[in-house]
């Protein structure tokens, strides 16, 4: 049994929304956040929500000697990896702060583990590393690795990496989850995603435009070989993908080695879609205009999620709507993210 775990990033996006989903199941959680991409007042809400404290620990996963000090006080028996950078722009214009970050500080973070005895780890990749993939739904056997931007190269990196670690050491249980889109918020509307400056992921981009922060949103491209031409993805639920790093850690117990899952729908839906669905959801129009395709885009990508359903017993319950909606409701309540204190 796994009672205590380290969550690093777990202030951030979808860190926080696990989090929560670990305290109401019972673990005991350690949170490890530089806070450079995150607010402390997402974990005031996630203890506010399960009524029970997580461990917060200001700092960064590359500081080794932080490591070590958090592995000796708690008794954690296993880590979920969120901390990273990932902003492909950023990471093109920075590429060395995404290795240094994302990859050398994982190399620290699993030095540490090793050294502690801790030796079970799960760790947040991406669609990304599938690259443009050949076929739709992606299997997780396609071919990984064609990654176009040192944001997805550092996620193939670790994963790499991280492979090549669980064949050193029969002790290392390793998941490496490839998330597809993860949208929505908590459904209390007090945790949710909170870009700095102008988003780039569509989802915020709408509820900014929704809320008259930003006039209009950019279509970025219509003539794709897709159901309308605009670009299809596979969004997930937060919450649900929350859920799947549970199971994930459960299954760890009965496996060595690294495992590689999608954490997706199955189902991909267009930009257009998905502006349909958030007008039904929220009654706000999203006034659009299309602009040429966005350099880097691919055009359709969604999981096959047969290998979660199959082995972790898993699999996403919540329908774009209820991501619409739960996306909508966070940005009513807090139109400048948790800087907006109307909790
Ligand atoms: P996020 O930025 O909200 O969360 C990441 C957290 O890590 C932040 O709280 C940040 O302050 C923290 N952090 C960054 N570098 C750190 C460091 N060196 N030491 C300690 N803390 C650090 O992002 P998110 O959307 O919650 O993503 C979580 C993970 O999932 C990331 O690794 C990301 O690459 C991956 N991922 C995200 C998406 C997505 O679309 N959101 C898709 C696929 C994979
Ligand atoms: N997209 C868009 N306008 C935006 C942001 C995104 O048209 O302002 C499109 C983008 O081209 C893609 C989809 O929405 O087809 C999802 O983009 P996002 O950046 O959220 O995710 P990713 O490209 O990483 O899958």
């Amino acid at each position: 049994m796994i009672k205590t775990v380290l969550v690093t990033g777990g202030a951030g996006y979808i860190g926080s929304h696990t989090t929560l989903a670990l305290l109401l199941a019972g673990f005991n959680v350690v949170v490890l956040d530089n806070l450079c991409n995150a607010s402390p007042e997402s974990l005031r809400r996630v203890a506010q929500l399960s009524d029970r404290e997580p461990v917060f620990e200001k700092g960064d996963i590359r500081d080794r000697a932080l490591l070590d000090k958090l592995l000796a006080q708690h008794p954690v028996q296993a880590v979920l990896h969120f901390a990273g950078l990932k902003s492909v722009g950023e990471s093109v214009a920075y590429p060395l702060r995404y290795y240094d970050n994302n990859v050398g500080g994982t190399v620290t973070l699993c030095q540490a583990m090793a050294a502690a005895g801790v030796f079970t780890l799960v760790f947040s990749s991406s669609a990304t590393v599938y690259g443009d993939p050949a076929t739709v739904p992606i299997t997780e056997d396609q071919p990984a690795g064609h990654t176009t931007n040192p944001y997805g190269r550092s996620k193939f990196m670790v994963e790499q990496l991280l492979g090549d670690l669980a064949a050193s050491d029969p002790r290392w249980r390793v998941a490496l989850l490839r998330y597809f889109n993860p949208v929505g918020a908590h459904e209390s509307g007090l945790i949710g995603e909170d870009p700095h400056g102008i988003p780039n992921n569509l989802l915020p981009y709408i509820t900014q435009v929704a809320v008259g922060k930003l006039p209009e949103l950019a279509v970025f491209g219509n003539d794709y070989q897709t159901i309308d031409g605009t670009g299809v993805r596979d969004y997930i639920h937060v919450v649900d993908l929350a859920q799947g790093h549970l199971a994930a850690l459960k299954e760890l117990l009965t496996r060595t080695g690294t495992h590689v899952w999608n954490l997706g729908t199955g189902q991909g839906y267009s930009v257009l879609q998905v502006v349909q669905a958030f007008k039904a959801a929220s009654g706000q129009p999203i006034p659009y205009r299309t602009v040429p395709r966005r350099p880097g885009d691919i055009a359709a990508c969604y999981a096959d999620p047969a290998k979660a359903a199959a082995e972790l017993g898993w699999s996403a319950k919540r329908d774009l709507f209820t991501m619409m909606s739960d996306s909508w409701r966070w940005q009513k309540m807090n139109p400048d993210g948790y800087r907006s204190g109307n909790d």
